[in-house]
């Protein structure tokens, strides 16, 4: 448990550093397109595994699961599946380095939101939750201040 913290908390050091692009791939991007028109109009949710290349953070792998609050305006995941996640990750050397969620209106953090990347340091990558529309991907981190600040999405 301790070593798994550690994990979490070396994702803290984006917002010192420079990170300012997420690299994911059109799969991975697919996947979570897929949850998101499936859970419609529930708030889908993943975690992302991956690692920190200088100004990127590189997406390794798509944790999907379900909205624990079961909700269109808000998202909770199961404590137990981001145990389950982090120890996942610090067997293959890999980092939760995002959070998704998909929004039902502007896909920008909420206040909610925002509290919890104060708590979860690490990039948030909002979808907009509205099938008609396409699918797009915002990501998100906080700055120094504390301000939320936008980060590039690089899909491959
Ligand atoms: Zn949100």
């Amino acid at each position: 448990m301790r070593r798994s913290y550690l994990t979490l908390r070396r994702g803290s050091k984006i917002n010192k550093k420079i990170v300012n692009t997420i690299s994911i791939t059109k799969k991975q991007v697919q996947k979570l397109a897929e949850e998101t028109v499936d859970r419609y109009p529930v708030e889908a949710c993943a975690l992302l595994l991956g690692v920190y290349r200088g100004e990127k953070v590189v997406v390794k792998k798509v944790r999907i699961t379900e909205n624990v609050n079961n909700s269109s305006i808000s998202f909770a995941l199961d404590p137990s599946f981001v145990y389950r996640v982090l120890l996942e990750g610090e067997r293959m050397g890999l980092e939760i380095v995002g959070i998704f969620h998909a929004h039902p209106a502007l896909p920008y953090p909420s206040c909610s939101d925002r509290e919890g990347m104060k708590l979860w340091p690490v990039i948030w990558l909002i979808a907009q939750n509205e099938p008609k529309e396409v699918f797009k991907l915002f990501a998100f981190k906080l700055g120094k201040e504390e301000e939320v600040e936008e980060v590039m999405v690089e899909v491959k």
